[in-house]
């Protein structure tokens, strides 16, 4: 799949409902937070699908364990929907643990999976922004595979989008999209970079020395920041989605 994308009008997706599936707390902004505004601004209602805790990106502080860093995490999701105006907008999280999200076809999977599909059932949306799947990290690879099979047992007709976070930096050619698999489309949120970076910003424990006493503990860069950020949104919609 090369060449540039397609230039997609919102107003094309003509979704009143939309569900949006974060991996971590964080990939909401960074990978459709100019969607996901426009959207709301449009009048959709937009449910975010937190999938795993985010508790893993600073293993060796002390002062920051798991637990506390979690809800830090949930309380840094929260206000960054805040200021992509969905603050009355409905969330869920389901607090997989980060990077060890149970095994495909595991019970634990299994339980996962059967409350997404009850909430799809439930929300029955018309959209649903999905981690690209084959996204190098492992935590979204399975959520995307975790979100279609509840849309697959639900029988949810929805229209599917999926964005890539990590695919540009760290993806090898074969998790790149191949041309059958779909369209490349982009939205322009040239409007939105300032609300879409001040929702980034909000994600303080990935983009600031808040938790200080862990060396190696994962921050975005201002690197990653910048290229997530840009005038584009960049989706692939697959064939039939
Ligand atoms: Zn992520």
């Amino acid at each position: 799949m090369t060449g540039s994308p397609r230039l997609l009008d919102p107003r094309e997706l003509a979704a009143a409902r939309v569900l949006v599936v974060a991996p971590h707390p964080d990939d909401e902004s960074l990978g459709c937070g100019g969607l996901m505004a426009i959207l709301a601004a449009g009048g959709a209602r937009i449910h975010t699908l937190f999938v795993t805790d985010g508790g893993a990106s600073h293993l060796r502080s002390s002062s920051w364990p798991r637990e506390r860093l979690a809800a830090q995490r949930e309380a840094e999701a929260a206000e960054a929907l805040a200021r992509l105006g969905l603050g009355r907008h409905p969330r869920s999280f389901l607090r997989l643990r980060d990077a060890d999200m149970p095994a495909p076809d595991s019970s634990g999977w299994s339980g996962a999976r059967d409350t997404v599909r009850q909430l799809i059932a439930c929300f029955s949306p018309e959209l649903v922004l999905l981690p690209w799947r084959r996204d190098p990290h492992r935590d979204h690879r399975d959520s995307w595979r975790l979100v279609t099979d509840a849309m697959g047992l639900a029988g949810s007709p929805a229209l599917t989008l999926e964005y890539a976070i990590w695919l540009d930096e760290l993806g090898a050619e074969a998790d790149r999209p191949r041309p059958d698999e779909g369209e490349r489309v982009a939205v322009d949120v040239s409007h939105l970079l300032a609300v879409k970076r001040q929702a980034v910003a909000a994600h303080v424990s990935q983009t600031t020395t808040l938790i200080d006493d862990d060396p190696e503990g994962f921050l975005l860069t201002e690197a990653t920041i910048q290229r997530l950020t840009g005038r584009l949104e960049i989706y692939v919609r697959p064939c039939g989605g």
